[in-house]
């Protein structure tokens, strides 16, 4: 572990447990504690451990951090402790492609460390070439195992590009939302103020963007078919707090 000598005792306990849960040689920081244990959690991800984890474990481990979430029950996080533990060297699982807005913090809602995950947040959650560049930088450089596009419910960004809302800058980002606005199947009211169309959009723009992903990036083309990375798509609900995965 890259934790210093003097990380506290509980951190390696937690890890421990953590490990027995999984019933895996690795532990993913603070993504495995019992809900009873309520002492602080010190360990940052280390390489051995992030490598040893499989893409469908990371998504695994992220699901239950989301519960954990769910049921006010998160991870009691030392965040001093991770930050001094992973100065030194970082050794993120995942990448997370996610929207800017501020009730879906990706980190918090999956109950997440420091340095469990790269986070790239922009409006509606669209990949253009920094954000690809980011994440072929996260994989295959610093070898994360999942890629993780976030949508959510009652989307901002979403309801704009249905409304082909117009500002500055805003009026090009909303643009590219547009392909999933029209590609999605809805014969009901197709208008920003049904709710139902909305996040049907929203989860067709993850869907167009995990696609995307794909294609405009050979390099995280080659990591998914190679099996070392898995592109998935989610959506986080904000009345329920639920993140669904999918894809
Ligand atoms: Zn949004």
């Amino acid at each position: 572990m890259r934790t210093p000598p003097s990380t506290p005792q509980p951190s390696l306990a937690n890890r421990r447990r953590f490990l027995r849960t999984l019933g895996i040689a690795a532990a993913a920081t603070t993504l495995g504690i019992a809900p009873s244990d309520r002492r602080a959690y010190a360990a940052a991800l280390t390489k051995a451990q992030r490598d040893k984890l499989t893409p469908d474990e990371i998504v695994e481990l992220m699901k239950k951090g989301n519960e954990r979430f769910r049921l006010g029950k998160e991870s009691p996080h030392d965040y001093l402790a991770q930050q001094r533990a992973s100065a030194k060297g970082q050794y993120p699982a995942a990448v997370i492609l996610s929207c800017i807005d501020s009730r879906a913090p990706a980190e918090t809602i999956m109950d997440l460390g420091i340095g469990d995950c790269f986070n790239a947040r922009v409006a509606g959650n669209v990949a253009n070439d920094d954000i690809l560049g980011s994440m072929e930088f996260a994989c295959k450089i610093a070898g994360a195992k999942v890629v993780l596009v976030m949508g959510h419910t009652a989307c901002g960004a979403i309801k704009g590009a249905i409304d082909k809302a117009e500002l500055g800058n805003l009026t090009g980002l909303l643009a590219k939302i547009r392909p999933a606005v029209e590609a999605t199947q809805y014969s009901g009211d197709r208008s920003a103020k049904n709710y139902a169309f909305v996040d049907a959009v929203a989860r067709k723009n993850v869907e167009l963007t995990i696609t995307e992903i794909a294609r405009r990036s050979p390099v995280l083309a080659d990591l998914k078919t190679s099996g070392a990375v898995k592109i998935v798509g989610a959506m986080y609900n904000l009345e329920t707090g639920l993140v669904e995965f999918f894809g």
